[in-house]
């Protein structure tokens, strides 16, 4: 047994009988820890004690590396993020970034993946209203990155002819990236041309249009990508949500 002390964002909180609690935790050097937390209900019932989803901070655990629930010693929350509970688009755009998390890592350390994360975090609670859905999408896009899928835009995953100023292709899926014209089998994928190219380029580079086109065209491209490159056994929670509360803007 050994004490380990590291930056770690809480991910999610499930109750455990009357006062304990187990809590999966992305840590900076361990990927994602369960943990868990005798004697806490009354602190998390009243906010209090740092127990909040999204808080961001110092995580000390006594570590057996056998077992499969580590035991709290201490959660020193620097940043709560309480903006991401005031709003359900902020919430569930921020609870699909942990639960991709949650889905597809394991217990190693990715530095990139956890800074990532945290930025992600951070534009969606301070993102203007017009701006979330981007934002949302954004940090979507990044955490695949950082994961190791980064969907190829410039060149036809194919015949890799690479994309002219005009030229309109289809999203492939498991290819990882999009077919050009004359490429494209039986019409399957969405058409993605030079505009919508342009806005997945900015998004992946964490800069988000400030005004985004079809939301909803750009979540549905994106769920599709995640389901085809991501280790899920099943359809997202919080995607629906999300979907929901994007708006009908598919303009
Ligand atoms: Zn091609």
């Amino acid at each position: 047994m050994s004490i380990v002390t590291g930056r770690a964002v809480l991910l999610r909180i499930h109750p455990y009988g009357e006062t304990s609690r187990i809590l999966r935790f992305l840590t900076e050097g361990r990927g994602v820890v369960g943990v868990m937390a005798r004697g806490v209900g009354q602190r998390t019932s009243r906010g209090e004690g740092g127990l909040e989803t999204f808080a961001d901070g110092t995580l000390t655990l006594h570590v057996k590396e056998s077992r499969e629930l580590q035991t709290l010693r201490d959660f020193s929350p620097r940043v709560s993020r309480p903006e991401l509970g005031r709003n359900l688009l902020r919430l569930s755009g921020a609870s699909l970034l942990a639960e991709m998390i949650l889905v597809h890592v394991g217990e190693e350390g990715n530095p990139d993946l956890f800074r990532t994360f945290v930025e992600s975090l951070d534009s969606v609670a301070a993102a203007q209203p017009g701006r979330l859905p981007g934002a949302i999408l954004s940090g979507g896009w990044r955490i695949m990155a950082s994961l190791g899928f980064h969907p190829e835009l410039s060149r036809c995953v194919e015949c890799g002819q690479a994309f002219s100023e005009e030229d309109v292709g289809r999203f492939d899926f498991s290819a990882g990236g999009i077919r050009c014209a004359a490429c494209v089998q039986d019409g399957k994928g969405p058409r993605v041309g030079p505009g919508a190219r342009e806005e997945l380029r900015g998004l992946i580079r964490g800069e988000p249009p400030t005004a985004l086109r079809g939301g909803r065209a750009h979540l549905s491209l994106f769920a599709n990508f995640v389901y085809a490159h991501l280790a899920v056994d099943r359809p997202l929670r919080t995607l629906p949500f999300l979907q929901a509360h994007m708006g009908h803007d598919d303009a």
